[in-house]
């Protein structure tokens, strides 16, 4: 038994540490290694994977679409979402997940402590990440998921991808942001303003003196782990979460995908979340 993440790129996945650090946890010796696979390749992937005693892999960019028509079977969320991140062999058929949303359902409850059900959440970008989580809150009974993009097209085809019609396409501008905003508990950033290595930045933040006292900010950016909108939104008194919960919380139950069984989600997540910092120790 064997596991793996593929993509292309791919080495510089945190997938091997995390998981490798939640499966020393458990006591499990099963090698969790990282993989290039080029887009187109596939079909002939899968079929060595199977004769070579992989029993599951994630998936990152280009794969994540492409696996979807190659699968045996596809989770309904995953299916909703367009998207798979993790692929299971269950009795020798190839079975497909999707946990960025649920991890970033389960990052909003720790974290935040807030549960999806009967939120109105204001949601910037339409991308992959923003696809995975406005249809995991819309599918955890958010009352509205408003999503706002830059390219309107983009919003309006997420949209139609949500089987609850709770998602709904809006446009990007500071007016728009303020006005849904104001009815929001929920603000949820997936686009890549902030973002380390991306130069842009939001125009201005004056949507954020919309949020009614209470509301939440959840931004998906993990690098720099406290970006402009989160110390904008504390410096209002607004509760602050940043990406890392979420990219710990996927991982977790993708490995429950792996093992077929439950885990203690909160040694894992601890498991998990100190690979992380060990990785980002100026002394490793
Ligand atoms: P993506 O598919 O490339 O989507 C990027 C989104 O950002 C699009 O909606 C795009 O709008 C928007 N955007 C880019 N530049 C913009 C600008 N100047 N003004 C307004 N909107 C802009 O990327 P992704 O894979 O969804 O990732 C998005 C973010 O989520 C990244 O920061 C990534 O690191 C983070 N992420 C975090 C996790 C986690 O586990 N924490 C997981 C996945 C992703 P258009 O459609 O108009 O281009």
């Amino acid at each position: 038994m064997s596991l793996q993440v593929i993509g292309d790129p791919v080495l510089h996945s945190k997938s091997p540490a995390i998981q490798g650090a939640m499966l020393a946890a458990l006591g499990l010796e099963i090698p969790y290694t990282a993989h290039v696979v080029r887009r187109g390749e596939l079909p002939q992937y899968l079929a060595w994977a199977k004769e070579n005693g992989v029993t599951g892999f994630n998936a990152t960019m280009p794969h994540k679409e492409d696996l979807l028509p190659l699968l045996d079977e596809i989770d309904p969320l995953a299916q909703s979402i367009g998207a798979v991140n993790t692929v299971c062999l269950r009795e020798g058929r190839w079975v497909g997940f999707n946990t960025d949303g649920g991890g970033a359902v389960a990052a909003l409850r720790d974290g935040l402590g807030l549960d999806p059900a009967g939120l109105t959440v204001t949601l910037l970008g339409a991308g992959g990440a923003a696809k995975a989580v406005a249809l995991a809150l819309s599918a955890a009974g958010a009352e509205r998921v408003w999503v706002c993009n830059r390219t309107m097209e983009r919003g309006e085809a997420l949209c139609r991808r949500d089987p609850h019609l709770r998602a709904m396409p809006m446009d990007f501008s500071p007016a728009t942001l303020a006005n849904l905003c104001r009815e929001s508990r929920l603000l949820v950033n997936c686009t890549n303003l902030g973002m380390a290595d991306c130069p842009r930045q939001f125009a201005n933040f004056d949507f954020l003196d919309a949020l009614p006292q209470g509301a939440g900010v959840f931004d998906l950016i993990y690098h720099p782990a406290e970006t402009e909108l989160l110390a904008q939104a504390r410096r209002r008194g607004l509760g602050t979460l940043n990406g890392l919960p979420m990219l710990v919380n996927q991982a977790v139950l993708a490995l429950e995908h792996f093992l077929d069984r439950p885990l203690d989600r909160k040694a894992m997540g601890s498991a998990a979340a100190a690979a992380i910092n060990d990785r980002h120790s100026p002394n490793c």
